[in-house]
Order: C-alpha cells, then sequence, then structure tokens
C-alpha cells in the first residue's frame, strides 16, 4: 500500500483508489490498539508494518448465522473501516466477500492454507450444527464441523467473530433443532478467541488480530474466551444512564416520560447488569451512541451466552453484587444487594438502606398499579 502525496510531500491518501485517507488509517491504528489497551504508539507500528506488505494471511469461515458481522463491519462509515481492515489483513478466502464460487473458492481455500500454513488467522463467524453428524451446513460437500476441525488444525491462532460462533448464538436458541454450537465447543483443548456481538464490534476484532500479529500474544481471556480488554466489565458500570439507576429513575414505557428524559432502562428489561461488553466505551462504526442504550433500547445481553437468546427481552436482569453504589456506610452491613434488589423490585420487599433504586422503582411500581 502506498500513500498520495501533497504538494508539501505529506501524505494524504492511499494510492490504490479506496480514498483511505493516512491520517485516518493510522488513526484507526491507534484506536485499536487503544482498545487492546496498548499505547498509541503500537499502533502507529501497525499501520507501518501493513505499509510494509507484512499483512497476516485470514482465512474466515461462514456457517451458520446471517453474516451480520460481516455486514456490521463493512457497512461502518467514516473513516471506513472495512477498507483499513483490508489494508492490514491479507483477506486470503471469505466467502461473502469472494466473486468467485463453487471450485474456485475452494481451490483458493486450499492454496491459502498450503502457503500459510501454521502462519494464517482462521476466523469463524457463525454457529456449527451438530445433530445428524452436522449434515445441516455443508460447503463444497464437508459438514461445518469437518471444515473447521480441518481449517484450524493449522492456524497460528482461532478467533470466533460474534455470538453464534462463540457459542451457538441465535441458532441455538431453544429448542436448538440442529445442536448449534460455537467454534470453542467444537474445538476443545485449542484456545478460542471469541468477540460475542450480534454483531461483533469491529474494534475488538482488530485489536485482538493486530496484536497477535504484532505482538505475537493474544489479549488476556476470561473463562469464556472474550478478551479482558472488552469484556472486562458490565455494560451496567460504564453505562452513561448508570446515574439515573443509582438515583432510582426509570423509564417505564417506550415513550413516557422517563424514556424521553433518558432515564435508566432497567425496568424495560436492560441487561446490562449482566452482560460483559464495552459497547458505551466503543461505539460502532465511530458514532456517538451508536449503541443500543444510546439510542433508547434496553441491552438484550448479546454479548452473554445464557442471556440473549434465552431469556424474555423485557424480563429483568439479575443483578450483581455491585449494582449499588455504597451511597452509605450501613450498606456495606445490607444482604446481598443482589438477591435484596431482586426481592425488592419483585415483590416491593426493600432490604437495607442502601437499595434507593429498588425502593423507589417498587414504590413508582405500586403508584403504577393502582393508578
Ligand atoms: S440497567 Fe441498563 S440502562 Fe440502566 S444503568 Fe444499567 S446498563 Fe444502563
Amino acid at each position: 500500500m502506498g500513500w498520495r502525496m501533497d504538494r508539501l510531500g505529506a501524505p494524504v491518501g492511499s494510492t490504490e483508489g479506496d480514498g483511505v485517507d493516512r491520517r485516518d488509517f493510522v488513526k484507526a491504528c491507534m484506536m485499536a490498539a487503544a482498545a487492546v489497551g496498548l499505547p498509541a504508539s503500537v499502533g502507529v507500528k501497525w499501520a507501518e508494518a501493513a505499509e510494509a506488505g507484512l499483512k497476516p494471511s485470514v482465512i474466515w469461515l461462514h456457517f451458520q448465522e446471517c453474516t451480520g458481522c460481516t455486514e456490521s463491519l463493512l457497512r461502518t462509515s467514516q473513516p471506513g473501516i472495512a477498507e483499513l481492515i483490508l489494508d492490514l489483513v491479507s483477506l486470503d478466502y471469505h466467502e461473502t466477500l469472494f466473486a468467485a464460487a463453487g471450485y474456485q473458492i475452494e481451490e483458493a481455500l486450499h492454496q491459502a492454507m498450503e502457503a500459510n500454513a501454521g502462519k494464517y488467522i482462521c476466523v469463524v463467524e457463525g454457529a456449527i450444527p451438530r445433530k445428524d453428524g452436522g449434515i445441516y451446513c455443508q460447503i463444497g460437500g464437508r459438514t461445518a464441523i469437518d471444515i473447521l476441525n480441518d481449517v484450524a488444525s493449522n492456524a497460528a491462532a482461532v478467533v470466533a467473530i460474534g455470538s453464534c460462533a462463540s457459542w451457538g448464538g441465535i441458532p441455538s436458541a431453544d429448542p436448538n433443532p440442529t445442536d448449534a454450537v460455537g467454534a470453542p465447543q467444537i474445538l476443545e483443548g485449542t484456545t478460542v478467541v471469541t468477540i460475542p456481538g450480534c454483531p461483533a464490534n469491529p474494534y475488538n476484532f482488530l485489536g485482538t488480530v493486530l496484536q497477535f500479529v504484532a505482538m505475537g500474544s493474544l489479549p488476556a481471556l476470561d473463562d469464556k474466551g472474550r478478551p479482558l480488554f472488552a469484556y472486562g466489565r458490565t455494560i451496567h458500570e460504564h453505562c452513561p444512564r448508570r446515574a439515573h439507576f443509582d438515583a432510582g429513575r426509570f423509564a417505564r414505557q417506550y415513550g413516557d416520560e422517563g424514556h424521553r428524559l433518558g432515564y435508566c432502562l432497567y425496568a424495560l428489561g436492560c441487561k446490562g447488569p449482566e452482560t460483559h461488553a464495552n459497547c458505551s466505551v466503543m461505539p460502532f462504526g465511530e458514532v456517538s451512541d451508536a449503541w443500543p442504550i444510546g439510542i433508547g433500547h434496553p441491552c438484550i445481553g448479546c454479548t452473554e451466552q445464557g442471556v440473549v437468546f434465552n431469556k424474555p427481552m423485557h424480563a429483568e436482569a439479575t443483578l450483581p453484587e455491585n449494582a449499588y453504589p455504597p451511597i452509605h456506610p450501613d450498606h456495606r452491613a445490607s444482604p446481598s444487594a443482589a438477591a435484596a434488589g431482586v426481592a425488592g423490585i419483585i415483590g416491593g420487599a426493600v432490604v437495607g438502606a442502601g437499595l434507593m433504586a429498588s425502593k423507589k422503582m417498587s414504590e413508582r411500581g405500586s403508584e403504577e398499579e393502582s393508578s
């Protein structure tokens, strides 16, 4: 990749005709570095490595899914993250983006695996069905199980992008007719980095891949394979509406006064308290507030196995221990905040002086029932 220069010799854009400004390119690399907790200078090094042609080979597999993760990546606006990612990696196999089909694309897969044996990154998008030997998802006469085992066996790293590839996602929703699971369940014993989300945030993916390429290491992961830099905290812990939760101000119906005023969405079924993700601090497409809570919809827990596609969308979330701030020293002596909070909300039994939020919710709920 080269850069166009202005009259003074400053780089202003790619020479490859896509119009990606070098400043945007470096900025995206710096954001990806920041996403994984690395200094901005590392992002600049990534950009320089890509400019020198040091791009990792990526083999991207599609199984049971809607292609939403790829679509999300392609539909971002400024800067065009899709172009930037394609500048940073060598995407050697991707069924959705390839113009080729049939035998040609099968040949491309085998060539990419041979040419980059042991060095390529295997990206998995979509769930893998196990029922009846996996016959419900076949490509080129091979089941998704066979393809994944084959491609992953010679990969330097395996990354499952999206909730479907991470644990089964929508295809695995009850009653899970095809016994769909994620890549980690097929590749037992292999480290699989999972980037759940419906869709996954492109920066979380990019940061993970670039760290592996630039530093030869994977980011620290939690027990579900999720990078801690992105999934180490719950949405609730860094939600811009958190102050309303703590103060007991809740939207109770879409369009009511509380909703219009931007109050907490817990009573509408927000799963932020039990969902680990960085949506509020890493907006999609770099558009501020471009995430569910940002536009007034409760978090549905799309990064959390057992929450999204399992719990009813408007059912109240299970509250964690840290759901309430220690406003008063007495709070520390209170019973479990989680247990008490749920009890207070459901039954109106408020236990402990610190449970201001559940108390106010309970009071308001009673008022509405009697009105
Ligand atoms: S319940 Fe949802 S909307 Fe309310 S503060 Fe927590 S994450 Fe934000």
